[in-house]
Protein backbone atom coordinates (compact mmCIF):
# COMPACT_ATOMS: atom_id res chain seq x y z
CA UNK A 1 0.00 0.00 0.00
CA UNK A 2 3.32 2.57 0.85
CA UNK A 3 4.27 1.55 -2.65
CA UNK A 4 0.89 2.79 -4.10
CA UNK A 5 0.41 5.41 -1.89
CA UNK A 6 4.26 6.74 -3.16
CA UNK A 7 3.10 6.11 -6.80
CA UNK A 8 -0.54 7.69 -7.10
CA UNK A 9 -0.69 10.19 -4.70
CA UNK A 10 0.67 13.85 -4.79
CA UNK A 11 2.21 14.32 -1.54
CA UNK A 12 4.49 17.79 -1.17
CA UNK A 13 7.09 18.08 1.09
CA UNK A 14 8.87 20.72 2.89
CA UNK A 15 11.79 22.20 0.77
CA UNK A 16 14.28 21.80 3.62
CA UNK A 17 13.93 17.82 3.82
CA UNK A 18 14.70 18.00 0.10
CA UNK A 19 17.53 19.60 -0.69
CA UNK A 20 21.13 18.98 0.61
CA UNK A 21 24.10 21.30 2.78
CA UNK A 22 25.13 22.49 -0.75
CA UNK A 23 22.19 23.49 -1.75
CA UNK A 24 21.82 25.28 1.56
CA UNK A 25 24.52 27.11 1.79
CA UNK A 26 23.71 28.31 -2.08
CA UNK A 27 20.68 29.85 -0.77
CA UNK A 28 21.97 31.27 1.63
CA UNK A 29 24.46 32.99 -0.43
CA UNK A 30 22.04 33.56 -2.97
CA UNK A 31 19.69 35.66 -0.06
CA UNK A 32 22.96 37.33 1.30
CA UNK A 33 22.99 39.52 -2.68
CA UNK A 34 19.00 39.03 -2.71
CA UNK A 35 18.95 41.02 1.02
CA UNK A 36 21.58 43.52 -0.07
CA UNK A 37 19.41 44.68 -3.13
CA UNK A 38 16.33 44.65 -1.50
CA UNK A 39 18.06 47.26 1.24
CA UNK A 40 19.28 49.58 -1.72
CA UNK A 41 16.31 49.45 -3.84
CA UNK A 42 13.91 51.50 -1.34
CA UNK A 43 11.79 52.81 -4.83
CA UNK A 44 11.27 52.09 -8.25
CA UNK A 45 13.77 54.16 -9.32
CA UNK A 46 16.24 53.09 -7.01
CA UNK A 47 15.16 49.55 -7.79
CA UNK A 48 16.22 50.40 -11.71
CA UNK A 49 19.10 52.01 -11.26
CA UNK A 50 20.46 49.59 -8.11
CA UNK A 51 19.66 46.80 -10.75
CA UNK A 52 21.23 48.40 -14.16
CA UNK A 53 24.76 48.76 -11.77
CA UNK A 54 24.81 44.88 -11.37
CA UNK A 55 23.72 44.62 -15.05
CA UNK A 56 26.62 46.72 -16.03
CA UNK A 57 28.99 44.97 -13.99
CA UNK A 58 27.90 41.77 -15.82
CA UNK A 59 28.32 43.33 -18.93
CA UNK A 60 25.34 44.35 -19.81
CA UNK A 61 25.23 47.63 -22.51
CA UNK A 62 22.59 50.30 -23.14
CA UNK A 63 20.27 48.98 -26.01
CA UNK A 64 21.73 50.91 -29.24
CA UNK A 65 18.47 51.67 -30.81
CA UNK A 66 19.80 51.53 -34.62
CA UNK A 67 22.04 48.58 -34.39
CA UNK A 68 19.28 46.26 -35.73
CA UNK A 69 18.25 42.78 -34.35
CA UNK A 70 19.75 41.20 -31.11
CA UNK A 71 22.66 38.93 -31.44
CA UNK A 72 23.03 35.26 -30.03
CA UNK A 73 24.83 36.33 -26.75
CA UNK A 74 24.66 39.90 -26.92
CA UNK A 75 23.29 41.57 -23.52
CA UNK A 76 21.75 45.08 -23.62
CA UNK A 77 19.32 46.95 -21.05
CA UNK A 78 17.17 50.10 -21.75
CA UNK A 79 15.68 51.96 -18.65
CA UNK A 80 12.18 53.47 -19.44
CA UNK A 81 12.09 56.90 -17.77
CA UNK A 82 14.40 55.25 -15.23
CA UNK A 83 11.21 53.70 -13.21
CA UNK A 84 10.95 50.48 -15.13
CA UNK A 85 13.98 48.39 -16.68
CA UNK A 86 14.04 46.08 -19.66
CA UNK A 87 17.10 43.16 -20.31
CA UNK A 88 17.65 40.99 -23.12
CA UNK A 89 20.13 38.28 -23.50
CA UNK A 90 20.36 37.41 -27.35
CA UNK A 91 19.38 33.69 -28.06
CA UNK A 92 20.79 31.51 -30.67
CA UNK A 93 17.59 31.58 -32.59
CA UNK A 94 16.12 34.41 -33.84
CA UNK A 95 13.29 36.30 -32.42
CA UNK A 96 10.81 35.10 -35.17
CA UNK A 97 10.93 31.78 -32.21
CA UNK A 98 10.04 34.25 -29.43
CA UNK A 99 11.80 34.38 -26.54
CA UNK A 100 11.32 33.80 -22.74
CA UNK A 101 10.41 36.86 -20.72
CA UNK A 102 10.22 36.88 -17.37
CA UNK A 103 8.17 40.20 -15.52
CA UNK A 104 7.79 41.12 -12.33
CA UNK A 105 7.35 44.63 -11.18
CA UNK A 106 9.60 47.04 -8.91
CA UNK A 107 6.82 49.80 -7.31
CA UNK A 108 5.58 48.73 -4.03
CA UNK A 109 3.00 50.44 -1.93
CA UNK A 110 3.91 53.51 -0.19
CA UNK A 111 2.94 56.66 1.21
CA UNK A 112 3.26 59.36 -1.92
CA UNK A 113 3.66 63.07 -1.10
CA UNK A 114 0.97 65.10 -2.37
CA UNK A 115 1.96 67.71 -4.96
CA UNK A 116 0.91 70.67 -2.67
CA UNK A 117 1.83 68.73 0.68
CA UNK A 118 3.89 71.34 3.14
CA UNK A 119 1.71 73.23 6.31
CA UNK A 120 1.82 73.89 9.99
CA UNK A 121 -0.95 73.34 12.35
CA UNK A 122 -0.36 74.23 15.69
CA UNK A 123 2.90 75.14 14.96
CA UNK A 124 3.94 71.59 13.94
CA UNK A 125 5.27 71.04 10.22
CA UNK A 126 3.97 68.23 7.46
CA UNK A 127 3.27 66.71 4.59
CA UNK A 128 0.00 65.74 3.24
CA UNK A 129 0.22 62.57 1.52
CA UNK A 130 -1.67 60.01 -1.15
CA UNK A 131 -1.14 56.74 -0.27
CA UNK A 132 -0.18 54.26 -3.17
CA UNK A 133 -1.22 50.87 -3.83
CA UNK A 134 -3.49 48.32 -1.37
CA UNK A 135 -2.50 49.51 2.03
CA UNK A 136 -3.97 48.71 5.90
CA UNK A 137 -3.64 52.47 6.47
CA UNK A 138 -3.11 51.64 10.60
CA UNK A 139 0.13 50.14 9.59
CA UNK A 140 1.77 52.88 8.43
CA UNK A 141 1.72 55.04 11.47
CA UNK A 142 4.08 54.90 14.31
CA UNK A 143 6.88 53.85 12.30
CA UNK A 144 10.13 55.31 11.21
CA UNK A 145 9.64 56.48 7.73
CA UNK A 146 12.42 57.46 5.03
CA UNK A 147 11.81 60.13 1.87
CA UNK A 148 13.05 59.29 -1.33
CA UNK A 149 12.59 60.53 -4.71
CA UNK A 150 12.97 63.23 -7.15
CA UNK A 151 12.18 66.98 -7.77
CA UNK A 152 11.96 67.90 -11.49
CA UNK A 153 12.29 71.28 -12.02
CA UNK A 154 11.50 73.69 -14.73
CA UNK A 155 15.18 74.04 -16.39
CA UNK A 156 14.78 70.78 -17.18
CA UNK A 157 17.20 69.36 -14.44
CA UNK A 158 16.42 66.99 -11.46
CA UNK A 159 16.95 66.80 -7.80
CA UNK A 160 17.48 63.69 -6.55
CA UNK A 161 16.25 63.45 -2.57
CA UNK A 162 16.95 60.31 -0.15
CA UNK A 163 16.27 61.55 3.57
CA UNK A 164 16.44 59.00 6.49
CA UNK A 165 18.80 56.15 4.75
CA UNK A 166 21.92 57.05 5.95
CA UNK A 167 22.25 56.46 9.66
CA UNK A 168 22.99 60.45 10.43
CA UNK A 169 20.32 61.47 8.69
CA UNK A 170 17.09 62.47 10.52
CA UNK A 171 13.63 60.29 9.83
CA UNK A 172 9.52 60.86 9.82
CA UNK A 173 6.95 59.71 11.15
CA UNK A 174 3.17 59.75 10.95
CA UNK A 175 1.67 60.07 14.33
CA UNK A 176 -1.18 58.03 15.78
CA UNK A 177 -3.60 58.09 19.11
CA UNK A 178 -2.38 57.00 22.31
CA UNK A 179 -4.56 54.20 23.44
CA UNK A 180 -5.76 56.53 26.37
CA UNK A 181 -8.11 58.69 24.32
CA UNK A 182 -8.54 56.41 21.68
CA UNK A 183 -12.14 55.36 22.68
CA UNK A 184 -13.72 56.76 20.21
CA UNK A 185 -11.08 55.51 17.71
CA UNK A 186 -10.97 52.16 18.97
CA UNK A 187 -14.95 51.63 17.86
CA UNK A 188 -14.29 52.17 14.61
CA UNK A 189 -13.85 49.17 11.81
CA UNK A 190 -9.45 48.92 11.03
CA UNK A 191 -10.76 50.02 7.56
CA UNK A 192 -11.76 53.82 9.06
CA UNK A 193 -9.49 53.55 12.03
CA UNK A 194 -6.79 55.63 10.57
CA UNK A 195 -8.22 57.86 7.44
CA UNK A 196 -6.44 58.33 4.13
CA UNK A 197 -6.60 62.40 5.14
CA UNK A 198 -4.95 61.82 8.18
CA UNK A 199 -1.63 59.82 7.14
CA UNK A 200 0.40 63.34 7.50
CA UNK A 201 4.27 63.43 7.78
CA UNK A 202 5.75 64.86 10.83
CA UNK A 203 8.53 67.20 9.83
CA UNK A 204 9.35 70.03 11.80
CA UNK A 205 8.62 71.63 15.35
CA UNK A 206 11.09 75.07 15.48
CA UNK A 207 9.62 78.38 14.08
CA UNK A 208 11.59 80.49 11.98
CA UNK A 209 13.27 82.97 14.00
CA UNK A 210 11.13 86.77 13.81
CA UNK A 211 7.50 87.20 14.23
CA UNK A 212 4.86 86.55 11.43
CA UNK A 213 2.52 83.60 10.70
CA UNK A 214 3.29 79.90 9.93
CA UNK A 215 7.21 80.02 10.72
CA UNK A 216 7.49 76.37 11.38
CA UNK A 217 6.52 76.17 7.60
CA UNK A 218 8.96 78.60 6.70
CA UNK A 219 12.07 76.92 8.61
CA UNK A 220 11.30 73.07 7.35
CA UNK A 221 11.12 74.92 3.57
CA UNK A 222 14.15 76.95 4.45
CA UNK A 223 15.80 73.21 5.25
CA UNK A 224 15.11 71.63 2.24
CA UNK A 225 16.34 74.57 0.20
CA UNK A 226 19.49 74.98 1.84
CA UNK A 227 19.83 70.90 1.45
CA UNK A 228 18.04 70.82 -1.93
CA UNK A 229 18.10 74.25 -3.56
CA UNK A 230 14.61 73.87 -3.89
CA UNK A 231 11.42 76.32 -3.15
CA UNK A 232 7.74 74.64 -2.26
CA UNK A 233 6.82 75.89 -5.44
CA UNK A 234 9.20 72.61 -7.10
CA UNK A 235 7.24 70.65 -4.96
CA UNK A 236 4.68 70.78 -7.29
CA UNK A 237 6.90 68.60 -9.98
CA UNK A 238 8.17 66.14 -7.44
CA UNK A 239 7.94 62.51 -6.98
CA UNK A 240 8.46 61.73 -3.18
CA UNK A 241 8.06 58.70 -1.46
CA UNK A 242 7.76 58.06 1.92
CA UNK A 243 8.99 54.73 2.48
CA UNK A 244 9.65 52.53 5.42
CA UNK A 245 12.33 53.08 6.89
CA UNK A 246 13.44 49.45 8.63
CA UNK A 247 16.54 47.70 8.04
CA UNK A 248 16.20 44.09 5.64
CA UNK A 249 16.92 41.40 8.65
CA UNK A 250 17.17 38.03 8.93
CA UNK A 251 14.09 36.22 10.67
CA UNK A 252 14.21 33.93 13.69
CA UNK A 253 16.36 32.18 15.74
CA UNK A 254 17.07 29.59 12.73
CA UNK A 255 17.37 32.78 10.53
CA UNK A 256 15.79 31.01 7.82
CA UNK A 257 13.31 34.35 7.18
CA UNK A 258 13.61 37.35 5.19
CA UNK A 259 11.98 40.91 7.26
CA UNK A 260 12.40 44.18 4.69
CA UNK A 261 9.98 46.20 3.24
CA UNK A 262 8.88 46.19 -0.42
CA UNK A 263 9.63 42.47 -1.14
CA UNK A 264 6.13 42.31 -3.30
CA UNK A 265 7.43 42.72 -5.70
CA UNK A 266 11.56 43.50 -5.81
CA UNK A 267 11.53 39.69 -4.31
CA UNK A 268 10.68 38.27 -7.83
CA UNK A 269 12.10 41.33 -9.81
CA UNK A 270 15.94 40.28 -7.89
CA UNK A 271 15.35 36.56 -8.89
CA UNK A 272 14.63 37.06 -12.49
CA UNK A 273 17.45 39.90 -12.23
CA UNK A 274 19.78 37.32 -10.91
CA UNK A 275 18.86 34.75 -13.43
CA UNK A 276 19.59 36.79 -16.86
CA UNK A 277 22.99 38.77 -15.30
CA UNK A 278 24.04 34.78 -15.23
CA UNK A 279 22.35 33.62 -18.72
CA UNK A 280 24.88 33.06 -21.51
CA UNK A 281 23.66 32.72 -25.25
CA UNK A 282 20.21 30.88 -24.39
CA UNK A 283 18.90 28.92 -27.21
CA UNK A 284 15.82 31.42 -27.48
CA UNK A 285 16.27 34.76 -26.29
CA UNK A 286 15.94 35.44 -22.99
CA UNK A 287 14.15 39.02 -21.31
CA UNK A 288 13.85 40.42 -18.14
CA UNK A 289 11.38 43.04 -16.98
CA UNK A 290 11.10 45.31 -13.87
CA UNK A 291 7.77 46.42 -14.31
CA UNK A 292 6.57 50.21 -12.68
CA UNK A 293 2.96 50.59 -11.76
CA UNK A 294 1.72 47.35 -10.65
CA UNK A 295 0.48 48.25 -7.75
CA UNK A 296 -2.43 50.56 -9.06
CA UNK A 297 -3.12 48.84 -12.00
CA UNK A 298 -0.31 48.97 -14.23
CA UNK A 299 -1.50 52.05 -16.41
CA UNK A 300 0.97 54.54 -17.14
CA UNK A 301 3.87 54.75 -19.30
CA UNK A 302 6.02 52.55 -17.30
CA UNK A 303 3.49 50.16 -16.28
CA UNK A 304 2.97 46.93 -18.48
CA UNK A 305 -0.22 48.41 -20.59
CA UNK A 306 2.33 50.53 -22.08
CA UNK A 307 3.74 49.92 -25.88
CA UNK A 308 7.48 50.76 -24.28
CA UNK A 309 6.96 46.93 -24.36
CA UNK A 310 6.73 46.66 -27.64
CA UNK A 311 8.95 49.23 -28.50
CA UNK A 312 11.82 47.41 -26.85
CA UNK A 313 11.14 44.20 -28.26
CA UNK A 314 10.69 45.95 -32.04
CA UNK A 315 14.47 46.94 -31.39
CA UNK A 316 15.52 43.37 -30.39
CA UNK A 317 13.41 41.94 -33.62
CA UNK A 318 15.62 44.90 -36.08
CA UNK A 319 13.33 44.23 -38.85
CA UNK A 320 13.72 40.58 -38.79
CA UNK A 321 10.14 39.58 -37.78
CA UNK A 322 7.25 41.31 -36.98
CA UNK A 323 5.94 41.59 -32.78
CA UNK A 324 3.34 39.26 -33.25
CA UNK A 325 4.98 36.70 -35.10
CA UNK A 326 7.30 36.65 -32.08
CA UNK A 327 4.63 37.33 -29.76
CA UNK A 328 3.17 34.17 -30.40
CA UNK A 329 5.79 31.64 -30.09
CA UNK A 330 6.80 33.55 -26.32
CA UNK A 331 6.57 32.28 -22.89
CA UNK A 332 5.90 34.63 -19.99
CA UNK A 333 6.82 34.23 -16.71
CA UNK A 334 5.04 36.51 -14.15
CA UNK A 335 7.11 36.51 -11.92
CA UNK A 336 4.96 38.09 -8.50
CA UNK A 337 4.61 37.34 -4.92
CA UNK A 338 2.04 35.10 -3.67
CA UNK A 339 0.34 35.26 -0.16
CA UNK A 340 1.16 32.20 1.99
CA UNK A 341 -0.50 30.42 4.54
CA UNK A 342 -0.51 32.39 7.58
CA UNK A 343 -1.64 30.08 10.28
CA UNK A 344 -2.71 32.56 12.91
CA UNK A 345 -5.35 33.61 10.16
CA UNK A 346 -5.90 30.30 8.36
CA UNK A 347 -9.76 31.09 7.83
CA UNK A 348 -8.87 32.89 4.55
CA UNK A 349 -7.12 30.28 3.22
CA UNK A 350 -7.91 26.46 1.66
CA UNK A 351 -5.41 24.68 2.88
CA UNK A 352 -4.61 21.96 0.25
CA UNK A 353 -4.46 24.70 -2.57
CA UNK A 354 -2.88 27.48 -0.42
CA UNK A 355 1.56 28.41 -0.65
CA UNK A 356 3.53 27.74 2.14
CA UNK A 357 6.76 29.15 3.49
CA UNK A 358 8.90 26.82 2.75
CA UNK A 359 7.47 25.08 0.14
CA UNK A 360 9.10 26.43 -2.67
CA UNK A 361 8.20 28.48 -5.71
CA UNK A 362 4.56 28.79 -6.05
CA UNK A 363 2.43 28.48 -9.61
CA UNK A 364 -0.53 30.50 -9.74
CA UNK A 365 -2.33 29.34 -12.59
CA UNK A 366 -5.20 31.82 -12.18
CA UNK A 367 -5.16 35.09 -9.72
CA UNK A 368 -8.34 37.35 -10.20
CA UNK A 369 -11.27 37.17 -7.46
CA UNK A 370 -14.84 36.20 -7.58
CA UNK A 371 -15.06 33.19 -10.19
CA UNK A 372 -11.42 34.33 -11.26
CA UNK A 373 -12.85 37.29 -12.28
CA UNK A 374 -9.35 39.20 -13.81
CA UNK A 375 -7.49 36.21 -14.39
CA UNK A 376 -5.71 35.16 -17.18
CA UNK A 377 -5.98 31.49 -16.41
CA UNK A 378 -3.06 29.98 -18.20
CA UNK A 379 -3.00 26.57 -19.93
CA UNK A 380 -2.87 23.46 -18.62
CA UNK A 381 -0.41 22.97 -21.39
CA UNK A 382 1.74 25.80 -19.78
CA UNK A 383 1.47 24.52 -16.15
CA UNK A 384 2.69 20.52 -16.78
CA UNK A 385 5.42 22.89 -19.32
CA UNK A 386 6.39 24.58 -15.75
CA UNK A 387 6.27 21.21 -13.87
CA UNK A 388 8.66 19.20 -16.06
CA UNK A 389 11.11 22.92 -16.13
CA UNK A 390 11.29 23.07 -12.82
CA UNK A 391 11.25 18.82 -11.97
CA UNK A 392 14.15 18.72 -14.37
CA UNK A 393 16.61 21.92 -12.79
CA UNK A 394 15.50 20.36 -8.96
CA UNK A 395 13.65 23.31 -8.60
CA UNK A 396 11.57 23.25 -5.45
CA UNK A 397 7.89 24.31 -6.56
CA UNK A 398 4.37 24.32 -5.31
CA UNK A 399 1.20 25.22 -6.36
CA UNK A 400 -1.00 27.79 -4.83
CA UNK A 401 -4.05 29.57 -5.05
CA UNK A 402 -4.10 33.22 -3.35
CA UNK A 403 -6.74 32.90 -0.85
CA UNK A 404 -9.85 30.92 -0.54
CA UNK A 405 -12.48 30.47 -2.99
CA UNK A 406 -15.13 34.09 -2.68
CA UNK A 407 -12.21 35.12 -0.31
CA UNK A 408 -11.01 37.93 -1.82
CA UNK A 409 -7.89 38.14 -4.65
CA UNK A 410 -4.94 39.96 -6.64
CA UNK A 411 -4.05 40.78 -9.69
CA UNK A 412 -0.23 40.82 -11.11
CA UNK A 413 0.67 41.62 -14.83
CA UNK A 414 -0.05 37.91 -16.17
CA UNK A 415 -3.22 39.23 -18.09
CA UNK A 416 -1.25 42.17 -19.55
CA UNK A 417 1.16 39.78 -20.98
CA UNK A 418 -1.29 37.05 -22.12
CA UNK A 419 -3.43 39.72 -23.75
CA UNK A 420 -0.18 39.81 -26.21
CA UNK A 421 -0.80 36.89 -27.40
CA UNK A 422 1.68 35.56 -24.92
CA UNK A 423 1.55 32.34 -22.94
CA UNK A 424 1.84 33.14 -19.70
CA UNK A 425 1.85 31.98 -16.11
CA UNK A 426 2.06 33.25 -12.49
CA UNK A 427 5.15 32.05 -10.50
CA UNK A 428 6.70 34.02 -7.47
CA UNK A 429 7.49 33.57 -3.73
CA UNK A 430 4.95 33.71 -0.92
CA UNK A 431 4.52 35.99 1.42
CA UNK A 432 3.43 37.05 5.11
CA UNK A 433 2.04 40.28 5.57
CA UNK A 434 1.97 41.29 2.08
CA UNK A 435 1.65 44.91 1.50
CA UNK A 436 3.20 45.49 4.97
CA UNK A 437 5.59 48.10 5.71
CA UNK A 438 7.80 44.60 6.98
CA UNK A 439 7.14 41.94 4.99
CA UNK A 440 8.59 38.52 5.85
CA UNK A 441 9.68 36.05 3.35
CA UNK A 442 11.17 32.40 3.33
CA UNK A 443 14.45 32.17 1.96
CA UNK A 444 14.36 28.82 0.52
CA UNK A 445 11.51 30.22 -1.31
CA UNK A 446 13.53 32.78 -2.47
CA UNK A 447 16.22 31.01 -3.83
CA UNK A 448 13.96 28.54 -5.58
CA UNK A 449 12.08 31.34 -7.31
CA UNK A 450 15.36 32.01 -8.65
CA UNK A 451 16.44 28.96 -9.60
CA UNK A 452 12.87 28.85 -11.33
CA UNK A 453 13.76 32.01 -13.42
CA UNK A 454 16.69 30.78 -14.43
CA UNK A 455 15.99 27.30 -15.23
CA UNK A 456 12.87 28.94 -17.56
CA UNK A 457 15.81 30.75 -19.48
CA UNK A 458 18.26 28.23 -19.59
CA UNK A 459 15.84 26.00 -21.88
CA UNK A 460 15.06 29.01 -24.04
MN1 LIG B 1 3.05 42.07 -6.66
MN1 LIG C 1 1.20 43.85 -4.52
Amino acid sequence: MDELREKLLYQPKNGYDRIDTAERLACEEYCRGYMAYLDAARTEREAVSEAIKLAQAAGFEPLDESAGAIRPGQKVYWSNRGKSLLLAVGGRKPMRAGFVVEAAHVDSPRLDLKQQPLFEDSELGYLRTHYYGGIKKYQWTAIPLEMHGVAALKDGSAVEIVIGRDKTDPQFVVTDLLPHLAQDQMQKTMAKGVEGEKLCILVGSVPYAGEGTDRVKLAVMSLLNDRYGITEEDLISAELEAVPAFDVRELGLDRSMIGGYGQDDRVCAYAELAAILETEAPERTAVCILADKEEIGSYGVTGMTSQAFEWFIERLCGGTCTLQESFAESFCVSADVTAALDPMYPEVSEKQNTARINYGVGFCKFTGSRGKSGASDASAELVARLRRLCDDAGVVWQMCELGKVDQGGGGTVALDMAMRNIDTIDAGVPVLSMHAPFETTGKLDCYMTYKCMKAAYAEG
